[in-house]
């Protein structure tokens, strides 16, 4: 290389180069990996900040700045609440001890009214700067706001719905309670469960009358000496409220409710109430409340309004049917004494009747014409049918009376009973009967089911064809829950107009010159069936088959 010293001679030139291509291609690379990092940070849909070991944030994206706003810039230096809220300072120096941190889900209380509650799914990890030296940690959220809102919606609906199968369950267990076990215990028994279902102390049903509350049911814990019977003033009971709106009353916590100063709350103490309107006959009767010295642990809402809507209306029923029974039991009762006159009072004077025509045609009929002897006659059949109705209304009257039917009755022995009490008439109407071997057992009155085939079976003769003998049979069929057993004829029939009717008391078809008969046998066949949970009907072809079939519960 020439180097001269002067102009026009030759030159030397000393060259350095310096190759820059990998610094340039280095820096070209650090500036796309930046440009790819601004990219990736930027336009990431979650929240990200960068955070220096001081806790000063260094970076924020566009969603952490759209979750937090600018607000939150330096959010955790000062103790900012919402950091705190999410355990920044705890996570923070976690992440600049080296750990990794997820939290699945941070709740944010709403700040105001620009930032409102939030719920975050927070990821912190470390950023490793040379030499084991963590500079900075980075802080992902992820907005799960939405998503979390529908889980507490579906939580809270779950909630509800468990609760209304809870009240349901209660009710229909309150409804299948057995009505075997009198209304007393029904109720006592609805109360203690009413007041397990509610979570409070007390269950009491209240009757209210003129100004007086009267405990008249109660289902409480004994150290809450409550005593049925009890009357308290309405004024201080929390029923008159009820019985005033005609509506439930829901006080979960009564201290903080209206009536905080009401008696009920700081003489007796209540602090939680639940009451609802009991009707009866279409009258108010009082109130089913349940309450507690405590308030309620888990509040009421539309779904034990509604349950206690329906147990009051419940309660009422079983008031109402308990005032029917003792209704029925004042009638029975009153029947009985008709039967006692019917049969003493009744029959005594009409066998004097009958003993006297029978006496006038004894010793005088001899003086008397034809025609007197006839009047004698007529007098001397009414007298004997008057006494057939007394005596068939007096069975009528007794069946059910006081027996219950809980025998085990074979059918078959019922049916020879009653056919050995119909054998006179059986042999002079040359009938022929014919019970299938296999009728079942029932539970019942043998009594009146031997009363219930006779009825049958000398309908069955009574009302033969008179071109033939009667055939009579009875046989059965049963399925799992049923037992029908008929009771078949070929007599003269029934005109389908009159399938019904002849059910009924004092219903008869034919005059007793025809046929003779009351018109109460079949009523007491009906009567007879339906005590023993029962049905009876009839089907017929006229002048040429009758058929009654009985079904009756299979409890096998
Ligand atoms: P009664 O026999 O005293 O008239 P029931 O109550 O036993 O009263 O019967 C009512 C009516 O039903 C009878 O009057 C009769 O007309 C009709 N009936 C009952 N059983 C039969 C039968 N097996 N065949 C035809 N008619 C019958």
């Amino acid at each position: 290389m020439p180097l001269g010293s002067s102009w026009g001679e030759s030159w030397r030139c000393l060259t350095t180069a310096l190759d820059i291509t990998d610094r340039k291609a280095a820096e070209q690379a650090l500036r796309e990996s930046e440009a790819r990092f601004r990219a990736i940070f930027e336009q990431n849909p979650m929240a990200v900040q960068i955070v220096d070991a001081e806790g000063t944030p260094r970076m924020s994206n566009r969603a952490w700045t759209r979750l937090w706003g600018r607000g939150l810039a330096y959010p955790f230096s000062g103790g900012a609440s919402i950091p705190k809220a999410l355990g920044m300072d705890t996570h923070l120096g976690q992440a600049l001890d080296g750990q990794s941190i997820d939290v699945p889900a941070v709740h944010v209380p709403a700040q105001g009214r620009d930032t409102p509650e939030r719920w975050v799914h927070a990821h912190i990890y470390p950023i490793q700067g040379g030499g084991n030296i963590i500079p900075e940690v980075v802080v992902v959220h992820e907005d799960i706001t939405d998503r979390k809102r529908i889980e507490i919606d579906l939580k809270e609906h779950t909630e509800r719905l468990q609760r209304q199968y809870n009240n349901l369950r209660a009710l229909s267990e309150i409804a299948a309670l057995p009505s075997a076990f009198g209304a007393a215990q029904q109720l006592t028994a609805a109360l203690d469960l009413g007041r397990r279902h509610l979570c409070l102390t007390v269950g009491q049903i209240t009757r209210i009358e003129e100004g007086i509350s009267t405990i008249e049911h109660h289902s409480a814990p004994p150290e809450a000496k409550i005593v049925d019977g009890t009357r308290i003033d309405l004024s201080e009971m929390l029923c008159s409220l009820v019985i005033e709106t005609g509506n439930v009353l829901a006080l979960p916590d009564l201290h903080r409710s209206p009536y905080a100063n009401h008696p009920a709350h700081h003489r007796h103490g209540v602090e939680s109430y639940l009451g609802a309107p009991i009707r009866q006959r279409g009258r108010y009767y009082g109130t089913i409340a349940f309450y507690s010295s405590q308030p309620s642990p888990r509040g009421f809402d539309e779904g034990d309004i509604e349950f206690m809507r329906l147990l009051a209306r419940l309660v009422g029923s079983v008031l109402e049917q308990d005032e029917n029974r003792r209704d029925l039991a004042q009638s029975n009762a009153e029947l009985e004494q008709f039967a006692y006159v019917a049969s003493h009072d009744l029959r005594q004077p009409l066998r004097q009747v009958s003993s006297y025509v029978s006496l006038l045609q004894r010793r005088y009929g001899d003086h008397l014409d034809d025609t007197a002897r006839e009047f004698i006659a007529f007098a001397h059949d009414g007298a004997v049918r008057m006494d057939h109705l007394i005596v068939d209304l007096l069975e009528y009257s007794r069946i059910g009376r006081n027996t219950k039917p809980v025998d085990a009755v074979d059918l078959s022995l019922a049916v020879a009973q009653a056919t050995a009490n119909l054998s006179a008439a059986l042999i002079e109407a040359e009938g022929i009967i014919e019970v299938a071997p296999d009728l079942p057992t029932v539970r019942g009155d043998f009594t009146d089911l031997v009363r219930l085939f006779q009825n049958l079976i000398g309908n069955a003769i009574k009302y033969r064809a008179p071109d033939r003998p009667p055939i009579i049979k009875v046989s059965s069929i049963s399925t799992a829950t049923e037992h029908h057993i008929s009771v078949s004829d070929n007599g003269i029939g029934i005109e389908p107009d009159y399938f019904e009717t002849i059910f009924r008391i004092f219903q008869r078809l034919h005059t007793p010159d025809k046929y003779e008969g009351t018109g109460i046998g079949l009523a007491i066949c009906k009567k007879v069936v339906e005590q023993h949970q029962g049905r009876i009907w009839v089907e017929s072809i006229p002048n040429q088959a009758t058929t009654f079939t009985i079904s009756l519960p299979n409890r096998s």
